[in-house]
């Protein structure tokens, strides 16, 4: 057997998927965008809700998500529960349990939070965090991102495909997209502008915008500890941590309202069980 039908044996049995499974198709819109072709094509960005939304659900159903009757399902959906409207979309949220300390939110409004975010953060902070994700789709990075994956990607297709026109996208590039989301590469300006738009956030809505600062200290305190393993992600795709915590201070600092935030316990109750296993929601200590 060479390596590559073994790579593919071994992913097919990993996400237990059957070829007829792993063709998933697109609304017409998504692919009147691959039809015109490589170059210069217009990319709106229900195209990119038409992409995202199943390389999402495909990692909802890969990922432990919490149900609704989870502590973090109910702490997440009393801070964000209020906020689904936005201009082009409309998001909704799920929990991953893991450690891993990460969020993201993609082109069709999907809001993921990890729940090693969760017990780092308290609800402004997550605020801050999850905010910024917020604003990458409401600026149209997302979208954005997407399009230069989906060019990519349409490239790749076309050469192998040639004659019978893009109708599908694989399952593996459906994985490709779903990291690709997780792991989105912005520029500098990307980052500040969403940056800004957390912090916007929480003024128009009344919170303590001086916890967007405090977010950023404690993913920059992480990743110098022994708890770095947890947020490699968040760092790889969102670094100057540091830098982001001072301008963040100077913007609370410009506006008037600088203080130095007062961290809130965050407050992830407990799940009643009747058994006997305990949750490991309790950060590692070394
Ligand atoms: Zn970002």
């Amino acid at each position: 057997m060479n390596t590559k039908s073994l790579l593919l044996g071994a992913f097919l049995m990993f996400f237990g998927l059957s070829k007829a499974q792993a063709q998933i198709n697109f609304g017409e819109r998504a692919l009147g965008a691959v039809q015109k072709g490589m170059t210069g094509f217009t990319f709106t960005d229900a195209d990119a809700a038409a992409l995202s939304k199943p390389a999402v659900d495909k990692m909802d159903a890969e990922n432990k998500v919490a149900g609704p009757t989870d502590p973090y399902a109910i702490r997440l959906a009393k801070v964000f529960g209020k906020y689904t409207k936005g201009e082009f979309y409309t998001l909704n949220y799920k929990v991953y349990l893991t450690k891993d300390v990460n969020a993201f939110a993609t082109a069709d409004g999907s809001v993921r939070v990890f729940s090693g975010l969760m017990d780092v953060m308290d609800d402004n902070e997550l605020i801050a965090v999850i905010g910024h994700e917020i604003g990458h789709v409401n600026n149209h990075d997302s979208r954005d991102a997407m399009k230069a994956l989906y060019q990519k990607e349409a490239l790749i297709d076309a050469a192998a495909s040639q004659s019978n026109k893009v109708a599908a996208v694989t399952d593996s590039q459906l994985a490709k997209i779903g990291s690709a989301m997780i792991d989105s590469k912005y520029s500098r300006k990307q980052e500040s502008e969403a940056d800004l738009f957390a912090y916007e956030f929480m003024k128009k809505n009344g919170y303590d915008v001086n916890a967007e600062e405090s977010a950023f200290r404690i993913l920059a305190k992480m990743s110098e500890g022994a708890q770095s393993s947890f947020i490699d992600q968040m760092m790889s795709s969102h670094p100057d941590s540091s830098l982001r915590a001072d301008e963040a201070k100077a913007r609370a600092e410009k506006d008037g309202l600088y203080k130095p935030y007062v961290k809130k316990p965050a407050v992830t109750t407990p799940v009643k069980k009747t058994t006997t296993k305990k949750k490991t929601t309790t950060k590692k200590k070394k």
